[in-house]
């Protein structure tokens, strides 16, 4: 009820209002779906290339994409995963508004950006399905909304790959990723995620959507539960790479 009458707000605020630019709140003409100006846009910190040809990270130095250490050390359970931004700067801003200040509205400007950068990645890996990393019910309750669930309908209309809403589980709540070390993320996660009906994932490509990638243990916590159901493939976008 509180997410419908926030985007009521909105929608009525939008018709009183000129739109603004989701960024620097300056009036943009045609906005569109995006509210975001071409300013903005050009100014949008990107992940591309050269990345880990696996995990997705963001390397400093040019060249080709490659394995990075961390994946050659210990590879990871999902065969790729790509950011189509760097966690910082107006990215960092957007994903905090939309996912700690109720703003859920923003899942527009930070999905269909992801669609477009992300398209030629999700072109080569062809998978079966997209599925959200789900959040515990007692999360979900205080937030008002998935936001991995929020991002994956719209990636699911603008890439035309079907979205299996609820295809994991959190059988158990776990304390924020963000609030614990390295070490303790991994063993936080175990036995965190369930798969709701391994029939529709087994033997398909599942493609995992998020909204930021950090040292990627949910994805790979995911990743694992789903081939333990049967599932070929896995691999995993995410609006944004932490660094
Ligand atoms: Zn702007
Ligand atoms: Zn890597």
């Amino acid at each position: 009820m509180q997410h419908f009458l926030r985007t009521l707000a909105t929608a009525l605020q939008d018709l009183l209002l000129p739109p603004r630019c989701h960024i620097c709140h300056k009036p943009v003409p045609d906005a569109g779906r995006l509210h975001i100006c071409p300013d903005c846009r050009v100014g949008l910190p990107l992940a591309g290339s050269p990345v880990c040809s696996i995990c997705g990270i963001p390397f400093q130095s040019a060249g080709d994409d490659h394995p990075c250490s961390r994946c050659i050390a210990a590879p990871p359970p999902y065969t790729a995963a790509r950011a189509a931004l760097r966690y910082e700067g107006a990215c960092r801003d957007l994903i905090h508004h939309f996912k700690y200040n109720g703003k859920s509205y923003l899942r527009c400007p930070l999905g269909l950006i992801t669609a477009e950068l992300l398209a030629p990645f999700v072109a080569a890996q062809q998978p079966d399905l997209l599925v959200p990393v789900p959040l515990h019910p007692s999360r979900l309750r205080s937030r008002g909304f998935n936001q991995a669930v929020l991002l994956g309908d719209l990636l699911s209309r603008q890439w035309q790959i079907p979205l299996l809403r609820q295809g994991l589980k959190r059988t158990r709540p776990t304390p924020p990723q963000i609030e614990l070390s390295r070490e303790q993320r991994s063993t936080n996660l175990r036995g965190a995620f369930a798969v709701t009906t391994p029939d529709s994932v087994n033997n398909r490509h599942v493609m995992l959507v998020d909204d930021v990638f950090t040292t990627g243990s949910t994805l790979a916590e995911c990743a694992l539960v789903l081939q333990r159901a049967g599932c070929h493939t896995v691999s995993a976008v995410t609006v944004a790479h932490a660094p």
